[in-house]
């Protein structure tokens, strides 16, 4: 059984695909194999929204046997009011780099002092199976927002050079892919919705 991954974000393909290792029965595929991730508008008002559209966008171009999954996930600013949310793949402007997503993030939060820069990550996954139901699975990661992005740390997407986990005193950057998969806001999502696969009969769908 495949299941189609409704994003053009590799790192995103990369996580969910370590995260499914050895869990379920599926093989994991990028939107590549269906020609790639049809442009999606993604404006609506929520992550759950978005999270739709990015799925039922894939939905129409993929093969009628194969299990769609997409994720909306952003970052959630408690001294921002929440910001940038769903806005965070383009806080500072539509086709902004990563790069310039935190540097906006750092100079906004430039007078907020350390112990008010709590943050976390939200992610919501959207799963359509070949009979067209569809669910969602929810997870979030608790942390605070560094004062400065991390040098040399290279890894990771997004924000991950300035978010530092609840726990830990290095950013996901910094702390690896190792860890992120055990507690970022992507693996939980991901665990709780393999927990509830798990109890189902799946090549019977
Ligand atoms: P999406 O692709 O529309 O869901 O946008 C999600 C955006 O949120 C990404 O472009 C990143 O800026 C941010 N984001 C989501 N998940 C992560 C993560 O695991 N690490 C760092 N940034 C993330």
């Amino acid at each position: 059984m495949q299941l189609i991954i409704a994003t053009s974000n590799t790192h995103k393909v990369e996580e969910i695909g370590a995260l499914f290792q050895g869990t379920l029965p599926f093989e994991v595929c990028s939107a590549r194999i269906c020609g790639g991730m049809p442009p999606v508008n993604e404006d609506g008002e929520t992550f759950i929204e978005n999270a739709q559209k990015k799925a039922l966008a894939l939905q129409q171009i993929a093969p009628s046997d194969a299990w769609i999954l997409s994720d909306d996930s952003g970052l959630l600013v408690d001294a921002l009011d929440g910001a940038p949310g769903i806005y965070s793949a383009r806080y500072a402007g539509e086709q902004a780099s990563d790069e310039q997503n935190v540097n906006k993030l750092l100079e906004v939060l430039e007078s907020v002092p350390a112990l008010q820069r709590t943050a976390r990550f939200i992610c919501i996954l959207c799963l359509i199976d070949p009979d067209g139901c569809v669910m969602y699975f929810t997870g979030s990661c608790e942390g605070r927002i560094a004062m400065f992005a991390a040098a040399g740390a290279g890894a990771g997407f997004g924000y991950d050079p300035v978010f530092i986990p609840n726990g830990y005193a290095h950013s996901f950057a910094e702390l690896g892919e190792a860890i992120k998969s055990e507690l970022s806001h992507r693996a939980l999502a991901v665990r709780s919705m393999c927990q509830e696969l798990q109890g189902l009969d799946l090549r019977s769908t």
